[in-house]
């Protein structure tokens, strides 16, 4: 069975407690990886050789950071298949979906090793003095990451933080730490001196709490749940530390009558199913203009009984398992509350039959009608593969119950009028807004949420811009 080692000072290693915990495949219970298991101890020892090594990796010359980063994205793309491999059997994302992650995440590195370049600041003149204002590394960063994209939402903290000169200690998900953890081991083999990128396994509560409070790290860099992003502000709130949260989502999509129906229907199925509705900017609420509704309701549903549902290893495949049982219940769960209080099931609603579904979190891709704002899956976060539609009767209203939520990450809005795209994208209130688009995410562009969705940017310059500090250097002449 393959085994995950940690990485700390440059060295692959197991955890002081000598321990090793097994991981399941989340499509059939059988094991795939041993874990070595990570305690405080061995949080500490990695900060530590990431406060080490923080002023040699401060002062390398940004080429140089450049270099390395370029050499890390390639080695990660020669072990794509690999780590791909590694991502869909421990948290059953299709291969590939896994497949395009990887190489999504080698491609921020390349942006980054860019970004990095391009550190300018400002040169202000007065008659007796001059100003200059730049930008240094914070320090010591803690990069504490999800389970449903393992690899990808990495590669966002730790390309900037390495572009910008400071060291990081990476701590996955316990769900799906293995192909994040061969992510890490790829970069440093590209020849990142040690201690400047480390990765440590184990749980939230212990591992990821002490990155949060020790003093070392200046930084914490979290995305996960909404919960645990307000513990960790308040406890990085002890030490003053800098903070980007990426927390939850409650997409909503609109759909005008003037509207591309197919296009929109498509994307609608892409966005509300892909990762099997385990991911933050999914589509968590359709809104469709009464004129449309049927047509648009009838094109969603055949679309999504044509998705491909199997074996994730499978390259044929659209949609694995679920990551576990607990996000199979709650699903279960958001759909049974919504048609006790009237919603309809127009495909979907349990797991799919037969054999090779027996072992595996599998659940059938759900399309509901005849929902309101009583129900559970219009206001929580589902995390699962549901897409509710309701319908509106004007624009207005459409607006009022798109911004009707605690969330604040993406929206999506399809419309064929400039004036109605426009009007609309900026009264919603969301970090990304997409018009005629069914993704949001790109590397040049920032990517984070309002209200309960997070505090800060990732991607683009602003992304770099997390892990700077600004000084002003005053000459007086
Ligand atoms: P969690 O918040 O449960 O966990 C995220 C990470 O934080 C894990 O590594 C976890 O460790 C760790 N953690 C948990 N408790 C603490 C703590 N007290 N101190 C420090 N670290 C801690 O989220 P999930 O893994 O369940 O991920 C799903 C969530 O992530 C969803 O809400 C989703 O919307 C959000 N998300 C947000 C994105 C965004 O960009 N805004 C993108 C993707 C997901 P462990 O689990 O090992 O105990």
């Amino acid at each position: 069975m393959y085994r995950s080692m940690m990485l700390i000072n440059g060295k692959r290693v197991g955890g002081a407690s000598g321990r090793f915990d097994v991981i399941h495949n989340p499509a059939n219970q059988e094991p795939v990886a041993e874990v070595a298991i990570g305690e405080v101890i061995d949080a500490v020892k990695a900060l530590e050789a990431a406060q080490c090594a923080f002023p040699g990796w401060a002062s390398v010359s940004p080429k140089r950071r450049c270099d390395l980063l370029h050499d890390a994205a390639e080695i990660v793309r020669e072990r794509a298949d690999r780590i791909a491999e590694l991502l869909t059997v421990e948290m059953g994302k299709a291969i590939r979906d896994s497949r395009r992650e990887v190489l999504s995440a080698a491609d921020s590195l390349d942006y980054f090793a860019e970004e990095g370049l391009r550190n300018i600041g400002d040169w202000i003149s007065t008659a007796e003095t001059r100003s200059i204002v730049t930008k240094q590394p914070v320090g010591v960063i803690s990069l504490i990451t999800p389970w449903n994209y393992p690899v990808e939402l990495l590669a966002w903290k730790a390309g900037p933080a390495i572009a910008a000169g400071c060291t990081a200690v990476a701590k996955p998900s316990s769900l799906a730490p293995v192909a994040a953890t061969e992510f890490v081991m790829a970069i440093n083999d590209a020849g990142l001196p040690p201690g400047v990128l480390n990765i440590v396994h184990g749980s939230g509560e212990t591992v990821g709490a002490e990155l949060v409070t020790n003093p070392i790290s200046r930084k914490i860099s979290f995305t996960g749940e909404t919960s645990t992003g307000r513990w960790i502000m308040e406890a990085a709130a002890r030490h003053l530390k800098r903070v980007s949260l990426e927390l939850g989502g409650h997409a909503p999509m609109i759909v005008f009558d003037d509207a591309d129906i197919d296009a929109a229907a498509s994307a609608c199925v892409r966005r509300a199913f892909g990762n099997m509705g385990q991911v933050c900017i999914s589509v968590n609420r359709v809104y469709v203009a009464d004129e449309i509704a049927e047509d648009f309701t009838e094109k969603v549903v055949r679309r999504t009984l044509g998705l491909r549902i199997g074996d994730p290893l499978d390259p044929e495949v659209d949609l694995g398992p679920m990551v576990s049982e607990a996000q199979r219940r709650k699903t279960r769960e958001h759909i049974e509350d919504a048609v006790q209080k009237g919603a309809n099931i127009l495909c979907g609603g349990r797991a799919p039959e037969g054999d090779l579904f027996a072992k595996g979190y599998y659940f059938l891709p759900t399309v509901l009608a005849d929902v309101d704002h009583r129900m559970r899956i219009m206001r929580e976060e589902t995390f699962g593969p549901v897409a509710p539609i309701m319908q509106f009767s004007d624009d207005e209203e459409a607006v009022r119950l798109a911004n009707d939520t605690e969330y604040g990450l993406a929206a999506y809005i399809y419309t064929n009028s400039l004036r109605r795209a426009i009007r609309t994208a900026e009264r919603l209130e969301a970090g990304s807004v997409g018009v005629n688009v069914g993704s949001i995410i790109d590397h040049h562009a920032p990517f984070g949420g309002w209200k309960q969705s997070g505090i800060g940017r990732e991607l683009s310059h602003r992304g770099l811009d997390e892990y700077m500090e600004i000084k002003h250097i005053r000459l007086g002449l």
